[in-house]
């Protein structure tokens, strides 16, 4: 099959990828959105039980042989992976944007931090060189080494449709496990064509499949013995669901939900970087990040004036578009109904007594009247307790809060139930530095809005904004997709007699 037959056509319907093989599934379908015009682009398979059931067995299939892969052979494959990623990217982001709407800037960006990742797995001869110690004990060696799991399932969300499924599957893969993706059904386009990719690169048939589907696969592969562990990230809700029946079913879990991200701005903080900071984090993406800002917190009334005046200014220039026009800086939300749940916070937002300050619920693109577009929303005098500033909203609304000391600033972020990302806006390396070592926050931003780690770090945050003990990419995923085994050996030499110990073995 060429790469030209599985580049998903407007009008087709994305079916799944088992065994190296395009598989239809169609007795469920549902409608892909193209969110600029609001028009159905495409359809895509919802995969019953029977199809989930055929790509863990393809992952089982091929898990003895690929476990047995040396890594450098596994590296090999994978950096030929990240040249055809290279040389496909334009097709890759193209996607991203028809599927997901964001601008092509930001799908760039989102793909290259994925590509990151699969750079960081082109090194896994190194991370899984395992540890050794001779003569722990007379004529006795010992080591440690990291054997992959088997059938690991990824299951991501619908806001970085090719960066998030590239958190999981090349580690785990490099590592030697295999691997059922369920990407989200909302963007499924980009992902595929990713896995279609991985395997031009030579990945064995069988060691990554893709189905997709809505809950439905997901209890499948929640439920199936021969599925060791579980990668997810979503929402909140559904990441507690996932730990708690993946774990229940004895798998390994980890599972990154959702966010509520404050930044607070000092008042000796450069309020003109602050500001621009603050708009590219609250309203990239249109909002739709779990590392977004959705919260100033500013510290003084003269900040707060000064940022929301700012903020003002910036937000009359935004350009609000079709993603495909790079003259754009924010695209639209991902379906109509989410539209309908953004709007209604700020709607209920003002009913709570919240200062609207910028209304972007009347926006209209011209020509592209039917998109999924909602301009950029402003609101002041927020205060803990109304919904606008306890729910993660996943729009371009942002939510300013007047404090009148970094206590309280921080105070309101440890008490907030999601500690995903955060960040502090200031000149003062002592605060700064309070800050980073006290908030109860995984990742933490100085002066610097989206701290989301680079490769060679992991990611996760804190609170329910995470289920599980081991972070996402970087090194925390090898111990993730492996188990560790400490062998110790001793070769009597020949002839010599041994006596039975009953004491415990010591160095005494
Ligand atoms: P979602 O939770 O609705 O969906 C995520 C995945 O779970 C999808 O594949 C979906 O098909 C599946 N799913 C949805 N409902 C399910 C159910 N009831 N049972 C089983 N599976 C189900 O999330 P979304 O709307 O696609 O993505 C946005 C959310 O993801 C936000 O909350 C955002 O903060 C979060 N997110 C978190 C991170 C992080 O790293 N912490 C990163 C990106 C997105």
């Amino acid at each position: 099959m060429t790469l030209q037959a599985i580049k998903p056509e407007p009008g087709s319907t994305v079916g799944h990828y088992i065994n190296g093989e395009l598989v239809a599934d169609s007795n469920r379908v549902i409608p892909v959105f193209n969110p600029a015009t609001g028009a159905v682009s495409r359809h895509v398979a919802m995969a019953s039980q029977d199809t989930v059931g055929r790509a863990i067995a393809a992952a089982s299939e091929a898990f003895p042989a690929w476990r047995n892969t040396p890594p450098l052979k596994r590296a090999r494959i994978m950096f030929r992976f990240k040249q055809l990623l290279e040389q496909h990217a334009d097709e890759v982001i193209a996607l991203l944007t028809n599927e997901h709407g964001k601008v092509l800037d930001d799908a760039r960006g989102e793909f290259l931090r994925g590509v990151e990742v699969v750079e960081y797995a082109c090194g896994a001869p190194e991370l899984l060189k395992g540890e050794h110690t001779k003569n722990v004990g007379p004529n006795i060696d010992s080591w440690s080494e990291l054997q992959p799991l088997g059938v690991v399932a990824g299951i991501t969300p619908f806001n970085f449709p090719a960066m998030v499924p590239m958190w999981m599957y090349p580690m785990a893969i490099v590592c030697g496990n295999t691997f059922v993706l369920k990407p989200s059904e909302k963007d499924p386009s980009a992902p595929m064509l990713c896995a279609r990719l991985f395997s031009e690169a030579g990945l064995p048939d069988g060691v990554l499949n893709v189905v997709n589907g809505d809950k439905e696969a997901v209890a499948t592969l929640l439920s199936d013995p021969r599925v060791e562990a579980v990668s997810f990230v979503g929402s909140t809700a559904v990441a507690e669901y996932i730990y708690q029946t993946g774990t229940r079913n004895g798998k390994r879990v980890q599972a990154l939900g959702g966010a509520k991200n404050h930044a607070i701005v000092m008042p000796d903080a450069d309020m003109e970087n602050a500001a621009s900071a603050l708009m590219g984090a609250a309203f990239g993406s249109c909002g739709e990040r779990c590392m977004a800002i959705s919260v100033a917190v500013c510290v003084g009334e003269e900040t707060a004036n000064t940022i929301v005046g700012k903020l003002q200014q910036r937000i009359d220039e935004l350009k609000v578009g079709d993603g495909t026009d790079s003259n754009n800086d924010m695209g639209p939300l991902i379906t109509g109904e989410h539209f309908e749940k953004v709007k209604g916070y700020v709607d209920q937002g003002v009913t709570e007594g919240a200062r609207l300050v910028v209304d972007g619920r009347g926006l209209s693109v011209a020509g592209r009247e039917d998109g999924f577009f909602l301009g950029a929303c402003l609101f002041d005098q927020v205060k803990p307790g109304m919904r606008i500033y306890e729910d993660e909203i996943f729009g371009p609304v942002l939510c300013v809060v007047r404090v009148d000391s970094q206590e309280q600033a921080m105070g309101l972020i440890d008490a907030h139930e999601y500690g995903n990302g955060t960040c502090i806006f200031t000149r003062d390396g002592e605060a700064a530095r309070y800050f980073a070592d006290n908030i109860r926050v995984g990742m933490v931003g100085i002066n610097v809005p989206l701290p989301v780690p680079v490769a060679t770090h992991s990611f996760g945050g804190w609170k329910r904004s995470l289920f599980g003990d081991l972070y996402a990419y970087g090194p925390d995923s090898v111990r993730f997709y492996t188990h560790r085994k400490t062998i110790t050996q001793r070769w009597p030499s020949g002839g010599v007699r041994e006596k039975t110990q009953f004491s415990f073995p010591s160095n005494d």
